[in-house]
């Protein structure tokens, strides 16, 4: 048999060449900020250092990531350099999958996996080292953690050691949050990248961008192309369009060209082509998200193209509606992206975009995602954590979120009984923290295991959590013309019927991958709601109360109506209730912030025969793209709703914020920041996590 090839050397990055001097820090210091571009090696090579200088003999080292694709990505290269098998003494953890052992003691998550950790073990004692990377994406999760390590280090003052580490944060701000701790600059090896701007804005973006990537092809010497796009389907475009142009090329250039996609939803498998150097005389064109700015970084890119856009996803605290927007980049972004075409040799950066955009609409950096996020889940979690002292409008936070938007969240938490009048903690608070899980899916498996559907709330919560898109219900038939698709259609009760009927079609199918595709289903994603749902399962019976009933079959036998199911969904989603206008199909959203909204165009549910719909659903999120709409939602019985209209009477918001109505100095007073976006319909799942 033929010896496995040999692991490739570890390379010489600017990180390994500070190895003493970051060894000398960490070893004086409870916290080291470290900064260095984006490439230098602080993802891979920190961990590897501090392992090597006998860190992990009193526990493992954990490094974490905003993204599930970069931890993946990255303890596979470390495994790799190591030439260990992945899983063994490095190893990842992502929500629903866990890929560690107990030989692990390089270890990297997601940030949330760490939040979810430190709630069985709140002083994280089976790490001896913390490394939050990529602290500049300020993801939510990492701001949090960021708080949480201000007190674990003068709990475990003598035995951890936090790290920080960023391409571009401010590191004296970080320093200044950590009581002054050191900051180390690593000096990285950027060459000059000439910088091209264009006269006005493009109308479309991808047809300019792909006239500047044939333009390169042709007129260039040779050196990769990273083209940043916003969002998975804008990249599938850009793909197919780049092929065929470079096939009909008329002048040809004189290289081959291979076009590769690179987003978070990509199989592993595929990502992983982006990392292989392109065979001899052969340009590569990478088609990215955001996710390649310092996430990912690809070597031997020498032109970039920025459209100068990216999809964020923006909450509005005073509606409770979601936005996922097209808007503009920030300049540091901006920057991080120009930058990624000097790291081999002096680069071209071509930005679809005039200088004075960049120069004056531009924000100087991304707003964090903790001042346009709902925080239920994050003020649940803090409230979970029993800290001493805690008042979650004063919590220590490197940018503090608005006080409206903590507000929403314990008016959210309330309703949906997570925490009581006085703002503490409930005992179905509790339960439903421990639950990887958003608020309304928690409470509502809680409610469901109460009222004896169980199974059906967790194929429900699984194939949400999945974040699989009914993509459409037509396909293609062997005469070429559109056929209706037989897929379940929720008996008249809406989107989470249709889900549970489509997870227990496919149940009945014996998980048959064909059952999928025939009903134009993802394989991938509907397998993953299977492996999300055995989790779950397995969760929910170890932290529930008495038994459970988990296992999934056809449930409209006993409960026709799935009155049980609609009633658990009900509750859990007390938060996200809204009422038919009387005269005409659309809703107002019930609550302290009532809002005119409509069905989604993509829901199943249809009014009766008179066209009318039921008069009252709720639904699982709002979104605004054109107008507000409802996304996924349930029809639920007037007498379900009362509870909550009482609840809603009772409410305090000074009594649930525990009293105290003083804002913080710290306090941003108005926390939208009004980003310039282009209007358009996206799916959550189109979002890079
Ligand atoms: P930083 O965290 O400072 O941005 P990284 O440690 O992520 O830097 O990257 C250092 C080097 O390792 C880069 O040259 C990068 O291309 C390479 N690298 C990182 N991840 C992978 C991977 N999965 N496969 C191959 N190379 C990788």
């Amino acid at each position: 048999m033929p010896s496995p090839s040999p692991p490739p050397a570890p390379p010489v990055l600017p990180i390994s060449e500070h190895e003493d001097e970051i060894v000398a820090a960490v070893d004086a210091n409870p916290v080291v900020v470290v900064i260095g571009e984006t490439g230098s090696g602080k993802s891979t090579q920190l961990s590897q250092i501090l392992h090597r200088r006998g860190y992990t003999r009193r526990g493992a080292i954990a490094v974490t990531q905003p993204r599930r694709v970069a931890a993946v990505s990255v303890s596979r290269r470390v495994a790799q350099e190591l030439g260990v098998p992945l899983g063994d003494e490095v190893g990842y953890a992502i929500r629903f999958e866990d890929r560690t052992s107990e030989r692990t003691c390089i270890k990297y998550l997601t940030d949330g996996v760490l939040l979810r950790e430190s709630l069985s073990n709140p002083e994280l004692k089976q790490y001896s080292v913390i490394i939050l990377d990529e602290a500049h994406e300020r993801s939510l999760n990492t701001d949090i953690l960021l708080g949480l390590m201000k007190r674990l280090i003068t709990e475990r003052a003598s035995d951890l050691k936090v790290l920080i580490t960023s391409a571009t944060l401010d590191g004296l701000k970080v320093s200044k949050f950590f009581s002054g701790c050191p900051v180390l600059n690593i000096p990285g090896t950027l060459f000059p990248v000439e910088k091209f701007y264009s006269t006005e804005r493009p109308t479309n973006y991808i047809e300019s961008s792909l006239r500047t990537a044939i333009d390169i092809h042709a007129k260039e010497p040779p050196g990769d192309v990273l083209i940043f796009m916003t969002g998975k389907d804008d990249i599938d475009k850009m793909v197919s369009k780049l092929e065929e142009r470079i096939q009909n090329l008329e002048e040809g250039s004189c290289m081959d060209a291979l076009v590769l996609p690179l987003h978070g939803s990509l199989p592993p498998e595929l990502q992983v082509r982006v990392f292989a150097p392109a065979p001899p005389n052969c340009r590569r064109f990478i088609v990215a998200t955001n996710v390649a700015e310092t996430s990912l970084t690809v070597d031997r890119v020498v032109f970039v193209i920025d459209c100068g856009y990216v999809k964020q996803r923006q909450y509005n605290p005073s509606s409770g509606m979601y936005s996922l927007d097209v808007v503009q980049i920030s300049r540091v972004q901006a920057d991080q992206r120009a930058g990624r075409a000097g790291r081999t040799r002096p680069g071209k950066c071509y930005r679809l975009y005039p200088m004075s955009v960049y120069e004056k609409e531009f924000l100087e950096a991304t707003v964090p995602e903790i001042q346009r996020s709902s925080l239920a889940g994050s003020v649940l979690y803090l409230k979970s954590l029993n800290l001493p002292d805690i008042n979650i409008l004063k919590f220590d936070f490197l940018d503090p979120p608005s006080r409206e938007s903590l507000e929403d969240a314990l008016r959210q938490l309330y309703l949906i009984d997570a925490i009581d009048e006085n703002g503490q903690i409930t005992e179905v608070g509790r339960i439903m923290a421990e639950l990887p899980l958003e608020p309304s899916l928690s409470r509502t498996l809680i409610e469901a295991n109460e009222l004896g559907c169980l199974s059906q709330a967790l194929s429900v919560a699984a194939i949400l959590s999945a974040e699989i898109t009914l993509r459409s219900t037509r396909s293609k038939d062997v005469g070429g013309k559109r056929k209706k698709q037989e897929l379940p259609d929720g008996s008249g009760w809406g989107d989470h019927i249709q889900l549970l009927q489509i997870f227990e079609s496919w149940d009945q199918s014996g998980y048959d991958p064909k059952w999928c595709s025939d009903h134009d289903l993802q394989v991938r994603g509907m397998k993953l709601s299977k492996d999300v749902r055995n989790q779950l399962c397995q969760i929910i019976q170890k932290i529930a109360k008495g038994p459970t009933d988990v296992h999934a079959r056809k449930s409209r036998k006993n409960d026709p109506d799935y009155r049980k199911l609609r009633r658990a969904l009900c509750v859990g989603y007390g938060n996200q209730l809204a009422e038919r206008m009387l005269h005409h199909n659309g809703y107002h959203t019930v609550g302290y912030r009532a809002q005119l909204v409509q069905v989604h165009p993509s829901s199943v549910l249809e009014g009766d025969e008179y066209g009318k719909f039921p008069m009252y659903v709720v639904y699982h999120e709002l979104i605004s793209t054109t107008r507000p709409y409802m996304r996924n939602i349930c029809a639920v019985d007037q007498a379900w709703v009362e509870p909550i209209l009482k609840k809603l009477q009772k409410l305090d918001v000074n009594q649930i914020s525990g009293g105290s109505s003083e804002p913080k100095d710290s306090e941003p007073q108005d926390k939208h920041v009004n980003v310039p976006k282009k209007a358009v319909d996206v799916q959550q799942s189109e979002v890079d996590s």
